[in-house]
């Protein structure tokens, strides 16, 4: 881990000094330097048509390219970021490398006009008052349609949602933008707290599909959250999807959309771009003149 690292930089003998003195606001400040450095980068993984495996949505996920440890996946750095509020920064400029890269995917396929991105969105981002024109910037920017993006919230956002972020939330569903819950049915969220909240999609936690196949409890939980979303109008899309089985059975129960290793695990920018112009490259066929 990072104490670790900075002890072995440090030489032998100083561990206990570094491993106190490479705190939070050290490595608070190597990560905002990624940020600013361009060390960041962001992976897709697409989200699929269970009945056809086309790709219908990317996810975009963070790495760190870490000079010294690699690639870096973000439970590696995304909870001291999120302590530290670097997560404001860093979620602005996953938001701009993500959009900017799927516009530009589009401007060269026609037919990738429906395909969606999706970008998480950390409660301290939720939390900045100025959310809203941030996110609005960055589409103007980038030149992607807000109607084409779904930023993913955490339950805890929907649960301590007070007056003041619901009313930026509505503002991002006013520009067409949809909001999704992810991780849904980990936390805590009312379904009173959900209803009045303009969540458009919830994501079914992984750790329930991982046990639809022999779990009782956790297929009911995915059987659960599908009536949920045709109760609300409300788009369902499954995680972490690994086997067969796993689609097999949520394609019986209704869910129309998921995502997960079976299909295609976060792939790199070039790989995402290869995969969508693939797919999109025949659907374009039709919206050439004769
Ligand atoms: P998430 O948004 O729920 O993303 C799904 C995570 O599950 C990703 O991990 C993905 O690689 C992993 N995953 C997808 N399919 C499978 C599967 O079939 N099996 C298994 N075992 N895992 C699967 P990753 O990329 O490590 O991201 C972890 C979490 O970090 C994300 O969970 C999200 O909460 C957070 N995160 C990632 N990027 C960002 C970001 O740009 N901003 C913020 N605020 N959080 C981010
Ligand atoms: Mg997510
Ligand atoms: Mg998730
Ligand atoms: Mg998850």
């Amino acid at each position: 881990d990072t104490a670790l690292y900075a002890a072995k930089r440090a030489g032998r003998g100083r561990y206990e000094y570094y491993s106190d003195v490479m705190d939070t606001k050290a490595r608070e400040a190597e990560l905002r330097r990624a940020v600013a450095g361009n060390e960041l980068v962001v992976y897709f993984q697409p989200a699929v048509a269970l009945a056809t495996g086309d790709v219908r949505a990317v996810e975009a996920l963070v790495r760190w390219n870490h000079p010294v440890r690699g690639l870096l996946g973000p439970g590696e750095f995304i909870d001291l970021a999120e302590e530290t509020g670097a997560v404001v920064p860093l979620g602005a400029w996953v938001l701009r490398a993500a959009c900017r890269e799927a516009a530009g995917w589009r401007a060269g396929l026609p037919g990738a006009g429906p395909l969606r991105l999706a970008v998480n969105l950390s409660p301290k981002q939720v939390a900045q008052a100025d959310l809203v024109t941030t996110v609005e910037d960055i589409l103007a920017e980038t030149g992607f349609p807000p109607d084409r993006l779904t930023l993913e919230i955490t339950e805890s956002v929907i649960l301590q949602a007070d007056p003041l972020t619901i009313g930026r939330l509505q503002a991002l569903r006013d520009l067409g933008i949809q909001l999704a819950v992810d991780d849904f049915g980990t936390g805590y969220s009312a379904l009173s707290y959900l209803r009045r909240l303009p969540v458009t999609v919830l994501k079914i936690d992984r750790s329930f599909v991982t046990g639809i196949a022999d779990d009782p409890e956790a297929r009911s939980v995915c059987e659960a959250v599908v009536h949920l979303g045709e109760a609300f109008k409300m788009s369902v899309v499954a995680e972490g999807i690994e086997t067969a089985d796993q689609a097999t059975a949520l394609v019986d129960m209704g869910c129309a959309i998921g995502q997960g290793f079976f299909f295609h695990r976060p792939l790199p920018p070039q790989e995402a771009g290869a995969l969508i112009r693939r797919q999109f490259a025949a659907a374009d066929q039709l919206h050439r003149p004769a």
